[in-house]
């Protein structure tokens, strides 16, 4: 069996960031103070498994404590989080990913000077979440075609989009939106972490005869990965999260099989699974 990996996959450079914080604040803490994280740290159950193990707890909103470290993820947060944690007395350790603050800072400037702000990704996901909270809560979110109906053509707007969205999707909905709306501020705000993998992906789709994605089935960049390889290969196209899950008479009937990983999924995982079915 013959395994490629593709040429840019796993870790990015904000989840490695927060990932290396949370171990810096575990280290450094000599008053032992609770350490907590603000929603799992990243879509990936085995580090978060390993995180508890090192004292991270994960809550879900600050009410749930009075004292501690939280730390906020790489995928940001609205931005009354920051008041609430003042308020609260809590010591706030900010892994927000410069990319996702980046976004954050130009809707927040265009929401004061008077735009319609547009976000063009998934309403439920933590990113998306964090991105409207610099808005008020008032941006509309476009995750479907149908979505694009309901905007404003006369109000000046302002268009960013989930640093993990598919390029040809955002590109599709922005034409849409230019026919739309005249007055238009467009920010291609999907950083390169995520073109890079999935460039990677579908030219390494195109050469094997299976694709294998390794990574959270929470993670939205491995699921986009995922549809990436589907496109070019829909039958051969597998999603596991640990070698465990490898299916290998499966996996046996193919002479090359592609390995990729979201940007949340540990080297240490991705070379479990590439040393596994190399045996076959
Ligand atoms: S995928 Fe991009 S935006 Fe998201 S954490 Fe990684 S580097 Fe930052």
């Amino acid at each position: 069996m013959k395994v490629i990996l593709a040429e840019y996959s796993g870790f990015c450079f904000g989840v490695k960031k927060a990932i290396d914080t949370a171990f810096d604040e575990i280290r450094e803490n000599k008053n032992h103070q609770k350490i907590y994280s603000l929603g799992p740290l990243i879509h990936n159950p085995q580090v978060v498994q390993e995180l508890k193990q090192n004292g991270v707890e994960v809550i879900e909103n600050l009410e749930e404590i009075n004292e501690g470290n939280v730390i906020i993820r790489s995928h940001g947060v609205p931005e009354r989080i920051y008041q609430v944690a003042e308020e609260a007395n809590l010591k706030l350790t900010d892994s927000t990913c410069p990319f996702v603050r980046r976004i954050q800072k130009i809707v927040k400037e265009y929401y004061d000077k008077g735009y319609q702000i547009v976000i063009i990704g998934d309403p439920n996901h933590p990113e998306v979440i964090g991105i409207n909270g610099w808005c008020n809560d008032e941006g509309i979110i476009i995750e479907s075609e149908g979505d694009i109906e309901g905007l404003s053509s006369d109000t000046p707007t302002c268009v960013v989009v989930q640093t993990t969205m598919s390029i040809a999707v955002y590109e599709g909905y922005v034409e849409q939106i230019k026919s739309k709306i005249r007055d238009l501020e467009v920010f291609n705000t999907i950083c390169n972490a995520t073109r890079q993998r999935q460039d990677a992906a579908r030219r390494l789709a195109e050469e094997v005869d299976a694709m294998l994605i390794v990574g959270g089935y929470h993670s939205s960049n491995t699921q986009k990965l995922v549809s990436i390889c589907k496109e070019i290969k829909p039958e051969d196209t597998y999603h596991v999260e640990t070698a465990d899950e490898l299916d290998l008479d499966q996996l046996s009937k193919y002479q090359t099989i592609g390995v990729t990983a979201g940007a949340s999924t540990p080297h240490k995982i991705i070379n479990e699974v590439a040393e596994k079915i190399k045996r076959i």
